[in-house]
Protein backbone atom coordinates (compact mmCIF):
# COMPACT_ATOMS: atom_id res chain seq x y z
CA UNK A 1 0.00 0.00 0.00
CA UNK A 2 1.49 3.16 -0.91
CA UNK A 3 1.58 5.67 2.12
CA UNK A 4 3.23 8.65 0.42
CA UNK A 5 0.43 11.73 0.86
CA UNK A 6 0.00 14.47 -2.01
CA UNK A 7 -1.71 17.73 -1.73
CA UNK A 8 -4.83 18.89 -3.06
CA UNK A 9 -6.42 22.18 -2.11
CA UNK A 10 -9.94 23.79 -2.15
CA UNK A 11 -12.08 26.09 -0.68
CA UNK A 12 -14.46 23.67 0.44
CA UNK A 13 -14.43 20.33 1.78
CA UNK A 14 -17.82 18.21 1.47
CA UNK A 15 -16.73 14.48 3.40
CA UNK A 16 -19.88 12.17 2.43
CA UNK A 17 -22.21 12.54 -0.97
CA UNK A 18 -25.77 11.23 0.71
CA UNK A 19 -28.70 14.02 1.19
CA UNK A 20 -26.71 16.39 3.23
CA UNK A 21 -23.67 16.32 1.27
CA UNK A 22 -24.65 16.42 -1.94
CA UNK A 23 -26.56 19.40 -0.91
CA UNK A 24 -23.84 20.90 0.71
CA UNK A 25 -21.33 20.61 -2.43
CA UNK A 26 -23.61 22.16 -4.85
CA UNK A 27 -24.62 24.86 -2.61
CA UNK A 28 -21.15 25.89 -2.34
CA UNK A 29 -20.26 25.60 -5.28
CA UNK A 30 -22.74 27.25 -6.49
CA UNK A 31 -21.93 30.04 -3.98
CA UNK A 32 -18.40 30.17 -6.09
CA UNK A 33 -16.15 28.34 -3.94
CA UNK A 34 -14.14 25.60 -5.46
CA UNK A 35 -15.76 22.57 -3.84
CA UNK A 36 -14.44 18.97 -3.27
CA UNK A 37 -16.88 16.09 -2.52
CA UNK A 38 -15.35 12.66 -0.99
CA UNK A 39 -17.58 9.40 -0.97
CA UNK A 40 -16.19 6.11 -0.12
CA UNK A 41 -19.21 4.52 -2.19
CA UNK A 42 -18.86 4.28 -6.12
CA UNK A 43 -22.04 6.50 -6.53
CA UNK A 44 -23.47 9.68 -5.69
CA UNK A 45 -26.82 10.12 -3.18
CA UNK A 46 -25.87 8.00 -0.20
CA UNK A 47 -29.85 6.09 0.99
CA UNK A 48 -31.67 8.74 -1.39
CA UNK A 49 -30.75 6.19 -3.68
CA UNK A 50 -32.60 3.67 -1.94
CA UNK A 51 -35.94 3.73 -3.13
CA UNK A 52 -37.36 5.42 0.11
CA UNK A 53 -39.52 8.01 0.06
CA UNK A 54 -38.52 12.13 0.78
CA UNK A 55 -40.25 12.55 4.31
CA UNK A 56 -39.50 15.90 6.07
CA UNK A 57 -39.77 17.87 3.02
CA UNK A 58 -43.76 18.24 3.10
CA UNK A 59 -45.70 18.47 6.44
CA UNK A 60 -48.97 16.71 7.14
CA UNK A 61 -50.83 20.25 6.55
CA UNK A 62 -49.66 19.67 3.39
CA UNK A 63 -46.87 22.87 3.06
CA UNK A 64 -43.34 22.52 1.51
CA UNK A 65 -40.84 22.98 4.38
CA UNK A 66 -37.51 21.81 1.93
CA UNK A 67 -36.67 23.66 -1.01
CA UNK A 68 -33.56 24.57 -3.15
CA UNK A 69 -31.47 21.79 -4.09
CA UNK A 70 -35.08 19.36 -2.94
CA UNK A 71 -36.53 20.84 -5.96
CA UNK A 72 -33.60 20.84 -7.92
CA UNK A 73 -33.70 17.70 -7.91
CA UNK A 74 -36.85 16.52 -8.40
CA UNK A 75 -36.99 19.20 -11.33
CA UNK A 76 -34.05 17.07 -13.06
CA UNK A 77 -35.72 13.96 -12.15
CA UNK A 78 -39.23 14.84 -13.85
CA UNK A 79 -36.99 16.23 -17.21
CA UNK A 80 -35.28 13.20 -16.85
CA UNK A 81 -38.84 11.15 -17.40
CA UNK A 82 -38.64 9.78 -13.89
CA UNK A 83 -41.27 9.30 -11.53
CA UNK A 84 -41.90 11.82 -8.84
CA UNK A 85 -45.32 12.59 -6.50
CA UNK A 86 -45.88 14.43 -3.87
CA UNK A 87 -47.75 11.80 -1.99
CA UNK A 88 -49.87 11.48 1.38
CA UNK A 89 -49.41 8.68 3.58
CA UNK A 90 -52.51 9.11 5.20
CA UNK A 91 -50.87 8.21 8.36
CA UNK A 92 -48.54 11.12 9.92
CA UNK A 93 -47.13 12.73 7.16
CA UNK A 94 -46.62 13.69 3.30
CA UNK A 95 -43.70 12.55 1.27
CA UNK A 96 -42.12 12.65 -2.03
CA UNK A 97 -41.98 9.30 -3.95
CA UNK A 98 -39.57 8.81 -6.18
CA UNK A 99 -37.34 6.71 -8.50
CA UNK A 100 -34.29 5.48 -7.34
CA UNK A 101 -32.68 4.64 -10.44
CA UNK A 102 -33.30 8.32 -12.29
CA UNK A 103 -32.42 10.28 -8.74
CA UNK A 104 -28.92 8.56 -9.56
CA UNK A 105 -28.64 10.32 -12.59
CA UNK A 106 -30.11 13.61 -11.87
CA UNK A 107 -28.05 13.48 -8.42
CA UNK A 108 -24.65 13.19 -10.54
CA UNK A 109 -25.71 15.62 -13.33
CA UNK A 110 -26.28 18.16 -10.92
CA UNK A 111 -23.51 17.85 -8.89
CA UNK A 112 -21.16 17.35 -12.16
CA UNK A 113 -22.76 20.26 -13.88
CA UNK A 114 -22.21 22.52 -10.94
CA UNK A 115 -18.32 21.94 -11.21
CA UNK A 116 -17.84 19.75 -7.64
CA UNK A 117 -14.84 17.56 -7.83
CA UNK A 118 -16.18 14.88 -6.93
CA UNK A 119 -13.36 11.72 -5.27
CA UNK A 120 -15.39 8.78 -5.84
CA UNK A 121 -14.51 5.09 -3.75
CA UNK A 122 -12.43 7.63 -1.66
CA UNK A 123 -12.47 7.14 2.32
CA UNK A 124 -11.73 9.91 4.31
CA UNK A 125 -9.28 8.26 7.19
CA UNK A 126 -7.50 10.66 8.86
CA UNK A 127 -7.83 14.44 10.17
CA UNK A 128 -4.91 17.05 10.32
CA UNK A 129 -5.68 19.29 12.74
CA UNK A 130 -4.15 22.01 15.78
CA UNK A 131 -5.16 24.41 17.96
CA UNK A 132 -9.00 24.22 17.20
CA UNK A 133 -8.18 24.28 13.32
CA UNK A 134 -8.74 21.69 10.66
CA UNK A 135 -5.89 21.92 7.78
CA UNK A 136 -6.78 18.84 5.69
CA UNK A 137 -8.21 15.84 5.61
CA UNK A 138 -6.34 12.80 4.72
CA UNK A 139 -7.62 10.34 2.22
CA UNK A 140 -7.29 7.05 0.92
CA UNK A 141 -7.85 5.50 -2.65
CA UNK A 142 -6.71 3.16 -4.88
CA UNK A 143 -4.54 5.83 -6.30
CA UNK A 144 -2.78 6.09 -2.36
CA UNK A 145 -3.51 8.74 0.15
CA UNK A 146 -4.33 12.37 -0.78
CA UNK A 147 -4.02 15.70 1.90
CA UNK A 148 -7.21 17.59 0.75
CA UNK A 149 -6.73 20.78 2.25
CA UNK A 150 -9.02 23.89 2.52
CA UNK A 151 -10.14 26.70 4.42
CA UNK A 152 -13.64 24.92 5.72
CA UNK A 153 -14.64 21.60 6.07
CA UNK A 154 -18.30 20.08 5.97
CA UNK A 155 -18.51 16.39 7.64
CA UNK A 156 -21.95 14.53 5.88
CA UNK A 157 -20.70 11.21 6.60
CA UNK A 158 -23.74 10.35 8.41
CA UNK A 159 -21.68 8.92 11.06
CA UNK A 160 -19.29 12.30 12.15
CA UNK A 161 -15.91 10.99 11.08
CA UNK A 162 -15.01 14.12 10.73
CA UNK A 163 -16.00 15.35 13.99
CA UNK A 164 -14.78 12.64 15.88
CA UNK A 165 -11.69 12.16 14.19
CA UNK A 166 -10.96 16.19 14.86
CA UNK A 167 -11.64 15.18 18.63
CA UNK A 168 -15.63 16.79 19.01
CA UNK A 169 -17.49 15.43 21.54
CA UNK A 170 -20.21 13.06 20.24
CA UNK A 171 -23.05 11.39 21.84
CA UNK A 172 -25.11 8.04 20.79
CA UNK A 173 -27.95 6.50 22.25
CA UNK A 174 -28.40 7.31 26.57
CA UNK A 175 -29.51 5.29 29.06
CA UNK A 176 -28.11 1.99 27.75
CA UNK A 177 -31.01 2.36 25.11
CA UNK A 178 -30.34 0.55 21.19
CA UNK A 179 -30.21 2.34 18.84
CA UNK A 180 -32.45 2.10 16.00
CA UNK A 181 -32.38 -1.02 14.26
CA UNK A 182 -30.45 -1.59 10.64
CA UNK A 183 -32.12 -2.26 8.14
CA UNK A 184 -31.98 -3.48 4.23
CA UNK A 185 -34.81 -1.89 2.38
CA UNK A 186 -35.78 -3.50 -1.38
CA UNK A 187 -38.01 -3.04 -4.09
CA UNK A 188 -40.51 -5.44 -5.61
CA UNK A 189 -41.54 -4.66 -9.02
CA UNK A 190 -45.17 -6.02 -11.39
CA UNK A 191 -47.15 -4.68 -8.33
CA UNK A 192 -51.14 -4.45 -9.33
CA UNK A 193 -52.11 -1.53 -7.75
CA UNK A 194 -56.01 -2.09 -8.11
CA UNK A 195 -56.38 -4.92 -6.17
CA UNK A 196 -53.69 -3.69 -3.25
CA UNK A 197 -55.72 -1.38 -3.11
CA UNK A 198 -59.21 -2.88 -2.78
CA UNK A 199 -57.68 -4.51 -0.21
CA UNK A 200 -56.77 -1.58 1.39
CA UNK A 201 -60.27 -0.46 1.27
CA UNK A 202 -61.80 -3.59 2.59
CA UNK A 203 -59.28 -4.09 5.38
CA UNK A 204 -59.04 -0.97 7.38
CA UNK A 205 -58.63 -2.63 10.55
CA UNK A 206 -54.73 -4.16 9.25
CA UNK A 207 -53.50 -1.04 8.62
CA UNK A 208 -51.25 2.17 10.21
CA UNK A 209 -53.89 5.04 9.43
CA UNK A 210 -54.53 8.29 10.41
CA UNK A 211 -52.07 8.88 13.73
CA UNK A 212 -52.07 12.74 13.48
CA UNK A 213 -54.79 14.45 13.43
CA UNK A 214 -53.69 17.04 10.93
CA UNK A 215 -53.50 14.07 8.54
CA UNK A 216 -56.68 11.97 10.20
CA UNK A 217 -58.84 15.51 9.78
CA UNK A 218 -61.80 13.81 11.59
CA UNK A 219 -61.79 10.92 9.32
CA UNK A 220 -62.63 7.34 10.24
CA UNK A 221 -60.21 4.89 9.58
CA UNK A 222 -63.12 3.12 6.94
CA UNK A 223 -62.70 6.72 5.23
CA UNK A 224 -58.92 7.45 5.48
CA UNK A 225 -58.87 3.82 3.74
CA UNK A 226 -60.90 5.26 1.06
CA UNK A 227 -58.60 8.34 0.77
CA UNK A 228 -55.62 5.74 0.22
CA UNK A 229 -58.14 4.18 -2.71
CA UNK A 230 -58.87 7.78 -4.48
CA UNK A 231 -55.02 8.75 -4.51
CA UNK A 232 -54.52 5.27 -6.87
CA UNK A 233 -51.01 5.04 -5.55
CA UNK A 234 -49.51 2.22 -3.34
CA UNK A 235 -49.14 3.55 -0.14
CA UNK A 236 -49.93 1.07 1.96
CA UNK A 237 -48.39 0.35 5.71
CA UNK A 238 -49.10 -3.10 7.03
CA UNK A 239 -48.81 -3.06 11.08
CA UNK A 240 -47.40 -5.89 12.61
CA UNK A 241 -49.85 -5.81 15.40
CA UNK A 242 -52.85 -6.45 13.43
CA UNK A 243 -54.13 -10.56 12.57
CA UNK A 244 -52.08 -10.62 9.11
CA UNK A 245 -48.73 -10.12 9.76
CA UNK A 246 -49.01 -10.85 13.32
CA UNK A 247 -50.39 -14.38 12.85
CA UNK A 248 -47.01 -14.74 9.85
CA UNK A 249 -44.90 -13.44 12.45
CA UNK A 250 -46.63 -15.98 15.31
CA UNK A 251 -46.08 -19.41 12.92
CA UNK A 252 -42.52 -17.61 12.11
CA UNK A 253 -43.45 -16.98 8.41
CA UNK A 254 -42.29 -13.60 8.93
CA UNK A 255 -39.61 -11.77 11.38
CA UNK A 256 -41.05 -9.74 14.58
CA UNK A 257 -41.33 -6.34 12.74
CA UNK A 258 -42.86 -2.67 13.78
CA UNK A 259 -45.00 -2.18 9.64
CA UNK A 260 -44.63 -3.50 6.23
CA UNK A 261 -44.48 0.07 4.80
CA UNK A 262 -45.44 0.09 1.13
CA UNK A 263 -44.05 3.35 -0.89
CA UNK A 264 -43.97 3.71 -4.93
CA UNK A 265 -41.25 4.00 -7.25
CA UNK A 266 -42.07 4.03 -10.24
CA UNK A 267 -45.39 3.52 -12.41
CA UNK A 268 -43.92 2.28 -15.42
CA UNK A 269 -42.20 -0.77 -13.62
CA UNK A 270 -45.42 -0.73 -11.45
CA UNK A 271 -42.31 -0.84 -8.42
CA UNK A 272 -42.68 -0.06 -4.97
CA UNK A 273 -40.10 -0.11 -2.37
CA UNK A 274 -40.39 -2.23 1.14
CA UNK A 275 -39.03 -0.30 4.20
CA UNK A 276 -39.76 -3.35 6.96
CA UNK A 277 -36.57 -5.52 7.41
CA UNK A 278 -34.62 -4.90 10.90
CA UNK A 279 -31.88 -6.08 13.08
CA UNK A 280 -31.29 -4.27 16.28
CA UNK A 281 -26.86 -3.79 16.82
CA UNK A 282 -25.82 -2.33 19.91
CA UNK A 283 -23.47 -0.50 18.07
CA UNK A 284 -23.56 -0.24 14.06
CA UNK A 285 -20.34 1.28 13.68
CA UNK A 286 -18.41 -2.08 14.54
CA UNK A 287 -18.05 -3.17 10.96
CA UNK A 288 -17.70 -6.96 12.42
CA UNK A 289 -21.74 -6.86 13.92
CA UNK A 290 -23.13 -5.09 10.77
CA UNK A 291 -21.62 -7.77 8.39
CA UNK A 292 -23.39 -10.60 10.16
CA UNK A 293 -26.52 -8.94 10.16
CA UNK A 294 -26.50 -8.51 6.31
CA UNK A 295 -27.21 -12.61 6.62
CA UNK A 296 -29.89 -11.87 8.51
CA UNK A 297 -31.31 -8.82 6.35
CA UNK A 298 -30.91 -10.75 3.39
CA UNK A 299 -33.50 -13.96 5.28
CA UNK A 300 -35.97 -11.63 6.24
CA UNK A 301 -36.00 -9.72 2.48
CA UNK A 302 -36.75 -13.15 0.81
CA UNK A 303 -39.06 -13.77 3.78
CA UNK A 304 -40.80 -10.47 3.36
CA UNK A 305 -41.14 -10.81 -0.26
CA UNK A 306 -42.49 -13.71 -0.10
CA UNK A 307 -45.17 -13.53 2.31
CA UNK A 308 -46.65 -10.50 0.34
CA UNK A 309 -46.25 -12.50 -2.60
CA UNK A 310 -48.56 -15.66 -0.97
CA UNK A 311 -50.50 -13.02 1.44
CA UNK A 312 -51.53 -9.71 0.09
CA UNK A 313 -53.55 -9.07 -2.98
CA UNK A 314 -51.77 -7.12 -5.81
CA UNK A 315 -48.36 -8.74 -5.20
CA UNK A 316 -49.55 -12.38 -6.56
CA UNK A 317 -47.25 -11.66 -10.22
CA UNK A 318 -44.83 -9.69 -8.07
CA UNK A 319 -40.68 -10.18 -8.23
CA UNK A 320 -38.01 -8.37 -6.24
CA UNK A 321 -36.30 -6.09 -8.78
CA UNK A 322 -33.87 -4.52 -6.68
CA UNK A 323 -31.80 -3.65 -3.14
CA UNK A 324 -30.59 -1.00 -1.34
CA UNK A 325 -26.66 -0.84 -2.42
CA UNK A 326 -25.56 -1.12 1.23
CA UNK A 327 -27.29 -1.89 4.35
CA UNK A 328 -29.13 1.33 6.09
CA UNK A 329 -27.80 2.73 9.27
CA UNK A 330 -31.06 4.86 11.02
CA UNK A 331 -28.37 5.93 14.18
CA UNK A 332 -24.99 6.07 15.66
CA UNK A 333 -23.12 9.10 16.83
CA UNK A 334 -24.42 12.36 16.76
CA UNK A 335 -22.24 15.81 17.34
CA UNK A 336 -22.41 18.09 20.23
CA UNK A 337 -23.08 21.79 18.48
CA UNK A 338 -23.05 25.30 19.70
CA UNK A 339 -26.93 24.27 19.50
CA UNK A 340 -28.73 21.32 20.19
CA UNK A 341 -32.33 20.65 18.61
CA UNK A 342 -34.09 19.49 21.61
CA UNK A 343 -37.38 16.92 21.74
CA UNK A 344 -39.28 20.07 23.13
CA UNK A 345 -38.66 22.19 19.66
CA UNK A 346 -39.53 19.24 17.32
CA UNK A 347 -42.74 17.91 19.50
CA UNK A 348 -44.05 21.97 19.87
CA UNK A 349 -42.84 22.95 15.83
CA UNK A 350 -40.88 26.05 17.24
CA UNK A 351 -39.47 28.35 15.07
CA UNK A 352 -36.42 30.54 15.53
CA UNK A 353 -34.59 33.82 14.07
CA UNK A 354 -31.52 31.58 13.63
CA UNK A 355 -33.46 28.79 11.87
CA UNK A 356 -31.54 27.97 8.34
CA UNK A 357 -33.85 24.83 7.59
CA UNK A 358 -36.71 22.89 8.58
CA UNK A 359 -37.86 19.50 9.73
CA UNK A 360 -41.37 18.42 10.24
CA UNK A 361 -41.33 14.41 10.43
CA UNK A 362 -42.75 12.83 13.18
CA UNK A 363 -40.37 11.62 16.38
CA UNK A 364 -39.55 8.35 14.52
CA UNK A 365 -38.10 5.82 16.82
CA UNK A 366 -37.93 2.57 15.17
CA UNK A 367 -37.16 -0.30 18.15
CA UNK A 368 -36.44 -4.12 18.22
CA UNK A 369 -38.71 -6.43 17.06
CA UNK A 370 -42.12 -4.82 16.84
CA UNK A 371 -41.79 -1.68 18.38
CA UNK A 372 -41.99 1.74 16.98
CA UNK A 373 -42.59 5.12 18.61
CA UNK A 374 -43.76 8.01 16.61
CA UNK A 375 -45.25 11.46 17.85
CA UNK A 376 -46.50 13.67 15.47
CA UNK A 377 -45.22 17.60 15.32
CA UNK A 378 -47.90 19.61 17.04
CA UNK A 379 -51.03 20.93 14.33
CA UNK A 380 -49.15 19.25 11.72
CA UNK A 381 -46.63 22.02 11.59
CA UNK A 382 -42.77 22.42 11.23
CA UNK A 383 -39.72 23.29 13.58
CA UNK A 384 -36.55 25.29 12.75
CA UNK A 385 -33.14 23.97 13.23
CA UNK A 386 -30.93 26.76 13.78
CA UNK A 387 -27.36 27.40 12.40
CA UNK A 388 -26.04 26.68 15.95
CA UNK A 389 -26.93 22.99 15.11
CA UNK A 390 -24.47 22.61 12.56
CA UNK A 391 -21.15 24.16 14.08
CA UNK A 392 -19.50 21.32 16.54
CA UNK A 393 -18.17 22.84 19.93
CA UNK A 394 -14.10 23.55 19.61
CA UNK A 395 -13.40 23.44 15.60
CA UNK A 396 -13.27 27.03 14.21
CA UNK A 397 -13.72 25.83 10.37
CA UNK A 398 -15.66 23.10 10.51
CA UNK A 399 -19.49 22.15 9.80
CA UNK A 400 -21.77 19.80 10.32
CA UNK A 401 -24.84 18.76 8.25
CA UNK A 402 -27.12 15.32 7.94
CA UNK A 403 -28.07 12.46 10.12
CA UNK A 404 -24.97 13.32 12.50
CA UNK A 405 -25.87 16.96 13.39
CA UNK A 406 -26.24 17.93 16.57
CA UNK A 407 -29.94 17.11 18.40
CA UNK A 408 -31.24 15.57 21.33
CA UNK A 409 -31.77 11.25 20.43
CA UNK A 410 -36.03 12.26 20.20
CA UNK A 411 -35.10 15.22 18.00
CA UNK A 412 -33.02 13.44 15.60
CA UNK A 413 -35.03 10.76 15.30
CA UNK A 414 -37.48 13.61 13.54
CA UNK A 415 -34.47 15.20 11.62
CA UNK A 416 -32.68 12.95 10.50
CA UNK A 417 -34.73 12.19 7.11
CA UNK A 418 -33.88 13.08 4.05
CA UNK A 419 -35.78 16.84 3.81
CA UNK A 420 -34.25 17.92 6.73
CA UNK A 421 -31.15 16.54 5.52
CA UNK A 422 -30.83 18.22 2.22
CA UNK A 423 -31.79 21.50 3.68
CA UNK A 424 -29.21 21.51 6.27
CA UNK A 425 -26.84 20.48 3.83
CA UNK A 426 -27.58 23.71 1.83
CA UNK A 427 -27.18 25.54 4.86
CA UNK A 428 -23.98 24.16 5.61
CA UNK A 429 -22.71 24.73 1.34
CA UNK A 430 -23.88 28.26 1.81
CA UNK A 431 -22.33 28.98 5.20
CA UNK A 432 -18.78 27.50 4.30
CA UNK A 433 -18.87 29.75 1.38
CA UNK A 434 -19.71 32.45 3.73
CA UNK A 435 -16.78 31.90 6.11
CA UNK A 436 -14.32 31.43 3.12
CA UNK A 437 -14.43 35.11 2.35
CA UNK A 438 -13.59 36.54 6.14
CA UNK A 439 -9.97 37.18 4.87
CA UNK A 440 -8.20 36.43 8.82
CA UNK A 441 -8.35 32.28 10.60
CA UNK A 442 -11.74 31.92 8.85
CA UNK A 443 -14.43 31.02 11.66
CA UNK A 444 -17.84 29.55 10.86
CA UNK A 445 -19.20 30.78 14.45
CA UNK A 446 -18.86 34.17 12.72
CA UNK A 447 -20.95 33.91 9.89
CA UNK A 448 -23.83 36.62 10.00
CA UNK A 449 -27.10 33.92 10.37
CA UNK A 450 -29.22 37.10 8.85
CA UNK A 451 -26.94 37.10 5.75
CA UNK A 452 -26.56 33.07 5.55
CA UNK A 453 -30.66 33.65 5.64
CA UNK A 454 -30.90 35.88 2.95
CA UNK A 455 -28.62 34.01 0.64
CA UNK A 456 -30.74 30.63 0.72
CA UNK A 457 -33.65 31.90 0.73
CA UNK A 458 -32.13 33.41 -2.46
CA UNK A 459 -31.28 29.81 -3.67
CA UNK A 460 -34.86 28.59 -2.98
CA UNK A 461 -34.90 27.18 0.66
CA UNK A 462 -37.96 27.56 2.39
CA UNK A 463 -37.25 29.41 5.93
CA UNK A 464 -40.71 30.78 7.04
CA UNK A 465 -44.26 31.26 6.36
CA UNK A 466 -44.85 27.97 7.51
CA UNK A 467 -46.91 26.44 10.22
C1 LIG B 1 -33.64 1.78 6.52
C2 LIG B 1 -33.85 3.25 6.52
C3 LIG B 1 -35.07 3.76 6.13
C4 LIG B 1 -35.26 5.12 6.11
N1 LIG B 1 -36.44 5.61 5.63
C5 LIG B 1 -36.51 6.93 5.32
C6 LIG B 1 -37.59 7.42 4.54
O1 LIG B 1 -38.50 6.70 4.16
N2 LIG B 1 -37.58 8.74 4.22
C7 LIG B 1 -36.58 9.58 4.60
O2 LIG B 1 -36.61 10.77 4.24
N3 LIG B 1 -35.55 9.13 5.37
C8 LIG B 1 -35.49 7.84 5.71
N4 LIG B 1 -34.43 7.36 6.42
C9 LIG B 1 -33.44 8.31 6.99
C10 LIG B 1 -32.54 8.91 5.95
O3 LIG B 1 -32.43 8.08 4.83
C11 LIG B 1 -31.12 9.20 6.45
O4 LIG B 1 -31.10 9.61 7.78
C12 LIG B 1 -30.52 10.30 5.58
O5 LIG B 1 -30.56 9.88 4.23
C13 LIG B 1 -29.12 10.61 6.02
O6 LIG B 1 -28.52 11.46 5.05
P1 LIG B 1 -26.99 11.83 5.22
O7 LIG B 1 -26.62 12.63 4.03
O8 LIG B 1 -26.74 12.40 6.56
O9 LIG B 1 -26.25 10.42 5.23
P2 LIG B 1 -26.12 9.30 4.11
O10 LIG B 1 -27.18 9.33 3.08
O11 LIG B 1 -25.91 8.03 4.87
O12 LIG B 1 -24.77 9.71 3.38
C14 LIG B 1 -23.51 9.67 4.02
C15 LIG B 1 -22.50 9.33 2.95
O13 LIG B 1 -21.18 9.47 3.49
C16 LIG B 1 -20.38 8.42 3.02
N5 LIG B 1 -19.31 8.26 4.02
C17 LIG B 1 -19.45 7.88 5.30
N6 LIG B 1 -18.26 7.91 5.94
C18 LIG B 1 -17.34 8.33 5.02
C19 LIG B 1 -15.94 8.55 5.07
N7 LIG B 1 -15.24 8.39 6.20
N8 LIG B 1 -15.31 8.97 3.94
C20 LIG B 1 -16.02 9.16 2.78
N9 LIG B 1 -17.36 8.97 2.69
C21 LIG B 1 -18.01 8.56 3.80
C22 LIG B 1 -21.31 7.24 2.91
O14 LIG B 1 -20.84 6.29 1.99
C23 LIG B 1 -22.61 7.91 2.47
O15 LIG B 1 -22.77 7.89 1.06
C24 LIG B 1 -34.21 6.00 6.51
C25 LIG B 1 -32.99 5.49 6.91
C26 LIG B 1 -32.80 4.13 6.90
C27 LIG B 1 -31.46 3.60 7.29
Amino acid sequence: MNNHVSCRNFDVVVVGAGSAGIAAAISAAAAGARTALVESGPLLGGELLTGMTIDGAINARGEQVSGGVLDRLMERCRDLGGFVRKLNDWRLIRYVAYDPEIMKIAVAQLVYEQGVTVFLQTYAEEVVESEGRVNGVVVRNKSGRTLLAAPVFIDCSGDGDICAAAGVKMTVPENGELPQPVSMMFRMAGVATGPLLEFVRANPDLLALGESDAIRGGRTDAEIAEEIYRQGQPCVFLRGDRPLLASAIERGELYPTALIMIQPTSEERREVCINSTRVSLRDPLQTAALGEALRELMNQVRQCAAFLKKSVPGFEEASLSGLAPRIGIRETRRVVGEETLTSADVRAGRKRDDGVAKGCHHIDIHQDGTGQIRIPVADGGSYDIPYGCLVPQGIRNLLVAGRCFSAEREAHASARVMGGCLAMGQAAGVAAALTIRQNVDPDVRKVDVAQLRQRLQDAGAILQGTH
